[in-house]
């Protein structure tokens, strides 16, 4: 199986497995003990925190482990809420984000009668600009979420200037930054938000381990309670391997990044160029615009993306909708159908993400069997075979 589905997941990078039996083997007691092996423990979580705070230039900012990036933006969003008891709070949300942050604001807003909600739709190119955001805003606003980079379309989000307005107007900024860190640069100080998530399996780390990092200052409560972990903003004995999985995963991404982000441009050049010269129609989506590199999301008129996705899978390789699937069934593109993209190119929409590991073979293989299929899908259809339309 060719593995073209990085937005996903992506595999354990071989420092993040030596960092993780390191930190079980030698580290293995509880960081909260006073003696020698909670001594240690405690030793090699402070130095990933230190790791992470550093590849992120996080200054002072309060870094939290997490056992996810989901846990991570709910901790963000339910934390800044529950810290304003009951004052009026309105969260003003891109409707182009994860579920973790999309649903967890309308869920907040849906139960607590102080809370409102303003989802702001991006543009057809999938951005969300400053002067949406400006227009949404009121006395009341109390967080601004807005994604680095989305994990449907990869299209870039305007952080510094949404986090400039975000200043002007005192309101913190929420940025999950889970697509983006690895693939263009992630300066928690430049950005200039006030929360930035993480999650390690999507950067080679391993799973069950996700950060935020708060501004110093920025107002939260923990959503976990029962001990002094994470100076009290989330209870709960470290998953130290975890952890030190996704420091040295971090390190060797940010190390690596450059020529990565070289190597992903290569890939999508050489894939779309080969369907050009195929003569396969399709439509990107979210561009004209800055993007990441390796994520590509397209449709092919007509064609739906259960039969693509199942026919590559079929044909031995791993894409995906970009969309959430539940019990295995593809749901319509909550990020598509927000930038206002018709029915027929929601439900043919395909995401094809590459990773570092993919080849120049790989990618020539696929196009070859991505033309291949959507010939034979385009072929199958009634219009194609004569039939009543
Ligand atoms: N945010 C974005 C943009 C994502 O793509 C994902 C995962 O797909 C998440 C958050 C959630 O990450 P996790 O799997 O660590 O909960």
């Amino acid at each position: 199986m060719i593995y073209l589905d990085h937005a996903a997941t992506t595999p354990l990078a071989t420092q993040a497995a030596d960092a993780m039996a390191r930190a079980s083997a030698l580290a293995w007691g509880n960081p909260s003990s006073v003696h020698a092996a909670g001594r240690t423990a405690r030793a090699a979580l402070e130095q990933a925190r230190a790791t992470l705070a550093s590849v992120l230039n996080a200054g002072d900012a309060r870094l939290v482990f997490t056992a996810s990036a989901s846990e991570a933006n709910n901790l963000a969003l339910k934390g800044t809420v529950l810290a304003r008891r009951s004052t009026p709070t309105h969260l003003v949300v891109s409707a182009i984000e994860h579920e973790s942050v999309l649903t967890t604001a309308r869920y907040l807003a849906a139960t607590l009668p102080h809370v409102m909600l303003t989802e702001v739709t991006p543009g057809t190119d999938g951005i969300v600009t400053r002067d949406a955001i400006a227009a949404a805003l009121r006395p009341e606003s109390a967080l601004i979420a807005l994604m680095h980079a989305n994990n449907e379309t990869g299209m870039i989000q305007p952080i510094e200037a949404v986090a400039e307005l975000a200043r002007e107007r005192g309101i913190p900024l929420l940025c999950d930054a889970v697509q983006s860190f690895g693939k263009i640069p992630v300066d928690f100080t430049e950005l200039g938000c006030d929360f930035l998530t993480l999650s390690a399996h999507k950067f080679h780390g391993p799973r069950g381990a996700g950060l935020l990092l708060a501004r110093r200052g920025a107002a939260f409560d923990a959503l976990v309670h029962g001990g002094l972990q994470e100076g009290g903003l989330r209870a709960g004995t470290e998953n130290l391997p975890a952890i030190a999985g996704m420091a040295a995963a971090a390190e060797l991404a940010v190390a690596q990044a450059a020529i990565e982000a070289r190597h992903l441009m290569q890939l999508e050049r050489q894939f779309l160029g080969q369907l050009d010269v195929a003569g396969q129609a399709y439509l990107l989506n979210g561009a004209p615009g800055p993007r990441l590199p390796g994520v590509i999301n397209l449709s092919l008129p007509d064609l739906s993306q259960d039969d693509l996705i199942i026919g590559m899978d079929v044909a031995g390789f791993a894409i995906s909708a970009g969309s959430a699937c539940s019990s295995g069934v593809v749901e319509p593109s909550h990020v598509l159908e927000a930038m206002g993209l018709p029915d027929w190119r929601v439900r043919g929409s395909v995401r094809f993400s590459f990773g570092r590991g993919n080849t120049q073979d790989e990618i020539e293989a696929a196009a070859r069997a991505f033309c291949e299929l959507a010939s034979r899908l385009e072929g199958a259809l009634p219009s194609a075979a004569g039939g009543a339309g």
